[in-house]
């Protein structure tokens, strides 16, 4: 039997997140708690019974397009941001985002599961994807099968915070009066996000330049300083 060298998948649903821009997303799921997003499904998908069951997981697989990717070309060895972007890797030792299919895996804490507005939506937290992310396939979290202790990731080490977060007192007050407005956590948001520095990593010693970074429509001006990172101001409409 010969098999076909490619293949078509549908889009199942979409992703709505505080991520706006690639810049400060972090590099896996889990690592901003704070993060939210909510899945769409997408028609014929968009219908509650396809999800009957979910409720009983706490987290799913999340199968993605990078499809912000889409037109930059593959290389078969890349350089992995976390080995401070000296060292390069097969691009399948990895998981860049710029691959022969660009598919993304995260497996992805879930909450409601609900009906709006004749749609179908799924709460993510914790979620490390660019708004409008297409989905191919969810599935269920097995922590039996999913879950390896022994599992070896040698160079791969959690990401750990490099310097304190703080805000000047303007940017205190900005982000009191978004909470207030809109009714989500930004500051803890910006903190969890800032802590990763998002920076790549040719600049990881540069110090006193300013960054800024999209969170849902609010824009954070943000600095490293020697021992801590500052956040600026937050601008939003
Ligand atoms: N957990 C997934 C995986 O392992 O396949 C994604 C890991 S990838 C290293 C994470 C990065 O993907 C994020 O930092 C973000 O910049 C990027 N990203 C997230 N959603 C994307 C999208 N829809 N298109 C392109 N890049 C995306």
């Amino acid at each position: 039997m010969s098999l076909p060298n490619s293949f078509q998948f549908h889009t199942i649903g979409i992703v709505h997140s505080c991520y706006k821009e690639k810049f400060g997303i972090p590099r896996q799921p889990g690592l901003v708690t704070e993060a939210t997003a909510r899945l769409e499904l997408l028609p014929p998908f968009n219908r509650m019974d396809t999800l009957d069951g979910l409720e009983n997981f706490s987290h799913i697989w999340v199968q993605f397009v990078f499809h912000a990717c889409m037109t930059e070309n593959w290389k078969a060895k890349i350089r992995p941001p976390r080995l401070g972007g000296k060292e390069k890797m097969g691009v399948f030792a990895t998981r860049a985002t710029h691959r022969p299919n660009p598919i993304g895996l995260s497996a992805i804490k879930i909450g409601r599961i609900y009906q709006e507005n004749n749609k179908v939506f799924i709460d993510l937290h914790g979620a490390d994807l660019l708004d409008g992310t297409p989905v191919l396939d969810i599935k269920p979290y097995l922590p039996y099968a999913d879950q390896i202790n022994e599992a070896k990731a040698e160079l791969t080490p959690r990401p750990v915070q490099t310097k304190q977060v703080c805000f000047t007192q303007q940017a205190n007050v900005h982000c009191a009066e978004y909470e207030a407005l809109h009714n989500r956590p930004i500051k803890a948001l910006i903190e969890q996000v800032v802590s990763q520095d998002p920076r790549p990593s040719y600049m990881a010693k540069q110090l006193d330049r300013e960054h800024g970074i999209t969170l849902w429509n609010a824009n954070i001006k943000w600095c490293a300083r020697n021992d801590h990172f500052e956040i600026i101001r937050v601008e939003y409409q």
